[in-house]
């Protein structure tokens, strides 16, 4: 495991506390740290940014005067952060991603500043509790799932680390749909996050882009005798900035998640005004606002939606404008752009962004091709998250063309000197050139967007180390030939500030009685745990810990699902997106064979256990819907039926999220990571669940062959085909129907669900799911059906022997630290980005 990075100083908050401790002055009740000053910031809050007197004040006017007066806090090391890094001319990390799923800010802002005490004890003396308070926050959920908390924890780790940086994305009006289950079924309802109010943003109106959207581009010749081109638009968007400052933990260091909202712009309206066109000038208005009114609620790209593309265009634009403005606010000169800023595409979605920068340099900016080119490619780091050649990311020719004409032409001259290139390093490989140009041309013409974020990137990573081997040998094997250096690995992590320390509070309490706090900040510390794995008294008090947080999620599963779980029984859990690859329907499988095995012999003894779920599937996509309904069927049936229950139950908690989240992964006894071996990136999920100190059951799939690893085989359930004999057998001609012939017990639990015996006497309802099975399996559920039931009756050996699963559980906590996200962002900062820390003294 390569090294943590340590910070170059810390204790900023500890040194202010001691400050404030002398006297209550008015500055100390602006920013003091003391629960006495938190206690008088919340009361003026209350009336003077609120209007409320403490008589009337409900549970969310508490919540938003106790936010803005941490936010007060944070706002002052946020302005000292701006004037370091400008002061230091360093260079800033600007991560583009089109997903931020950021999560509740309240709980982790008051861990990073080191202020729960404080808050909890200023809110109790105030008559709440902070609890209560931190339950009010509507979290933003402006991201589908993985790729968007991956932003965030990286947020979070760049401010730890105090590296400079923005993260740059799209103020969605509606965030990723609120799930409710009607009838066992998924129904969407709107997500109206703002409805009442963000205190975490503030609003820059001076801080705005105009951005061009279709018409035509004109070629002329300047005065200096230059061809130049000048794009006349079809239409102009104006975005404006809102700010959530990102606090670090122990640091002073607060950055910036700036996210671009559309409006139109003013003087349109008034022209539409003046020529008596005022409704189409209304209609404009809202034009414009639908660029960022909601998110896609699909993980995978939307196939040619043209507002899709806008959104995309509209935030990468505002965010290379703003880079611009920066620079020539510090009065560098535009030729120096790479050294001032590393800019990452999260994905394919910003990767406009090559051919954007080409045209703000080249058309805006006067420079040269090759001078803006060169700076282009300097610029650019290019992370790839999926190996799905279905799932990259194309635009149709056409619809490009309207939208972006200009972009279009750039991306015309650079793949022709590209595949120049390419024919130069490999002479008469036509059929090459044709598979690697920007455009593809079998069918419909379309841009190829990865291809356009290679090309254009000095560097292109994966997510875990699978991944970035397959990445090599399947989707982007012609690149890698041609530039083998480009390519490398960045594992993912995730952050123990919020996914231990606020998720887990009794967890955390007994690492710092037994570590000290360091570990929170240096994860690699938790290996000091691997002594303690053989003391009894202390796997006694983990076990205690981790019943408490078990009936924790009880409590809220017999709210939410309205089913009763009882915390001594075996949680098994598999919460993320619900997706064939995923394969929540081979845990189905699995639960049906076991809810037979207990009908066919009640004397059978088994070590009850608690399947619980939780997912959103894009409202699109007719089988993950299927696939919701089956597990809620399942459940009906087995939660009701007396012979089983006492052994086994079933849960679907709705709406997963990272506010729900935060009481899940701290739960399971088992995490289920069971996607078919080569289709997952690398999960982080899994490491949520490691890092809380919950054994793995699953495939060689993304990160999970690396905590594997990291654990040691004896304490990880393995099963399943490896990626390499998964595609071996497709190249062969998977056929499921030879595993449901050769296997009673499969036949016998399909039958089962086809027969309506989960669905009231209805056998059409999961028909679709049952013939997909049978008859193309896809994602090689059937496949892997008998290892993996094999696999979990090795878990039930293992759970019963208490102490030895104790022992395992916390090794896992113990021999986590890779997957910080601490360490990811470390490895970013000095293999890709060349972005160093600065200390922020307040
Ligand atoms: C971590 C997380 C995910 C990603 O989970 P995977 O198991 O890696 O797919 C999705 N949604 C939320 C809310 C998360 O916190």
């Amino acid at each position: 495991m390569s090294k943590i990075p340590q910070k170059q100083s810390k204790s900023a908050a500890s040194v202010v506390t001691s400050a404030a401790a002398a006297s209550l002055t008015d500055t100390d009740v602006r920013t003091g740290m003391q629960p006495a000053a938190l206690r008088q910031a919340v009361k003026d809050h209350l009336r003077y940014s609120i209007g409320r007197l403490p008589a009337m004040a409900s549970a969310h006017d508490y919540y938003f005067a106790l936010a803005l007066a941490v936010r007060d806090r944070m706002l002052q090391r946020w302005l000292s952060t701006t004037q370091t890094y400008f002061d230091l001319s360093r260079k800033v990390v600007c991560y583009l991603s089109a997903e931020f799923l950021m999560g509740p800010h309240l709980g982790n802002n008051l861990v990073n500043l080191g202020l729960e005490q404080a808050a909890r004890k200023a809110l109790a003396e105030l008559g709440g509790d902070l609890d209560t308070i931190m339950a009010c926050e509507e979290e933003p959920g402006l991201g589908n799932g993985g790729l968007g908390r991956l932003a965030a924890c990286y947020l979070d780790s760049l401010a730890t680390l105090q590296c400079p940086a923005i993260g740059y994305g799209i103020r969605y009006e509606f965030g990723i749909f609120d799930q409710e289950i009607q009838d066992g079924w998924q129904a969407e309802v709107t997500d109206k996050w703002l409805r009442h109010g963000n205190p975490w943003e503030i609003v820059k109106p001076e801080i705005a882009y105009y951005i061009n959207l279709g018409g035509h581009t004109e070629h002329y010749r300047d005065e200096t005798g230059n061809d130049r081109v000048r794009w006349v638009p079809q239409r102009v968007v104006k975005g404006t900035a809102y700010d959530t400052p990102i606090q670090g933990y122990d640091v002073n260091t607060c950055n910036t998640l700036r996210l671009w909202s559309a409006e139109a712009v003013e003087s349109f309206d008034f022209q539409a005004f003046n020529t008596g066109d005022y409704y189409q000038a209304v209609e404009d208005k809202m034009i414009s606002e639908t660029v960022t009114k909601v998110l896609y609620p699909n993980d995978e790209p939307e196939i040619g939606k043209q507002l899709r593309l806008s959104q995309q265009y509209f935030f990468v634009s505002c965010s290379l404008q703003d880079m611009l403005h920066l620079l020539d606010l510090a009065g560098v000169p535009v030729e120096n752009f790479a050294q001032r800023f590393a800019v990452q595409l999260n994905d394919t979605h910003p990767s406009i962004g090559v051919a954007e920068l080409m045209r703000l340099l080249v058309d805006e900016r006067g420079l040269d091709w090759d001078a803006a080119w060169a700076i282009t490619m300097q610029t650019f780091g290019y992370t790839n998250h999926t190996l799905l050649p279905e799932a990259l990311e194309t635009w149709p020719l056409p619809m490009f063309a309207e939208l972006l004409p200009r972009h279009l032409e750039i991306i015309y001259a650079i793949n022709q000197r590209f595949l120049a290139e390419v024919r130069a390093r490999f002479p008469n490989d036509e059929a090459r050139v044709a598979r690697m140009s920007l455009i593809g041309e079998e069918g419909d013409k379309r841009i190829r967007m990865a291809h356009l974020a290679t090309v254009g990137s000095h560097a292109i990573n994966g997510v875990a180390a699978l991944h970035s081997d397959l990445l090599k040998a399947s989707v982007l094997k012609d690149f890698y030939e041609m530039w083998p250096e480009r390519f490398i690995n960045k594992t993912n992590g995730v952050t123990p500030r919020r996914f231990l320390a606020l998720a887990n509070p009794g967890l955390r309490g007994l690492l710092n009685d037994t570590l000290g706090e360091q570990w929170l900040e240096d994860p690699g510390q938790l290996r000091q745990l691997e002594a303690e794995a053989g003391n009894a008294a202390f796997r006694s008090k983990w076990r205690a810990v981790k019943e408490a947080n078990k009936q924790r999620l009880a409590d809220y599963i017999r709210t939410h699902a309205k089913v009763e779980l009882d915390p001594n029984w075996l949680f098994d859990i598999l919460v993320k997106r619900i997706h064939e690859y995923k394969r929540q329907h081979l845990s189905v499988l699995h639960i049906v064979t076991l809810y037979r095995r207990l009908k066919e012999n009640p004397e059978l003894t088994i070590p009850p256990r608690a399947f619980i779920f939780g997912g959103k599937a894009a409202p699109g996509y007719f089988m993950a819907k299927r696939i919701i309904k089956l597990i809620n069927a399942v459940a009906e049936t087995v939660n009701a039926d007396p012979a089983v229950n006492t052994r086994m139950k079933v849960a679907f908690v709705p709406n997963f999220n990272v506010q729900n989240a935060h009481l899940i992964y701290p739960a399971a006894d088992l995490s289920e990571q069971i996607s078919t071996a080569g289709r997952e990136a690398s999960g982080t999920g899994n490491m949520k669940f490691m890092l809380n100190g919950a054994l793995t059951i699953g495939t060689l799939d993304g990160a999970n062959v690396e905590i594997r690893e990291e654990v040691g085989t004896e304490n990880f359930f393995l099963f399943g085909l490896t990626a390499r004999e998964v595609e071996r057998i497709k190249r062969e001609g998977y056929r499921p129907g030879d595993y449901v012939a050769g296997n009673t017990e499969l036949r016998t639990v399909l039958e089962l669900i086809s027969s309506g015996y989960f669905s009231r006497g209805d056998s059409e309802v999961f028909r679709p799911v049952i013939d997909n099975l049978t008859q193309s399996d896809p994602f090689l559920v059937l496949a892997d059906y008998a290892a993996y039931i094999t696999c979990q009756e090795q878990v039930n050996t293992a759970w019963q022997d208490k102490e030895n699963w104790t022992r395992m559980s916390i090794l896992n906590t113990a021999r986590s630290g890779k997957f910080s996200s601490d360490r990811a962002i470390g490895e970013y900062c000095d293999e890709i980005w060349n972005v160093h820390p600065a200390t922020v003294k307040l």
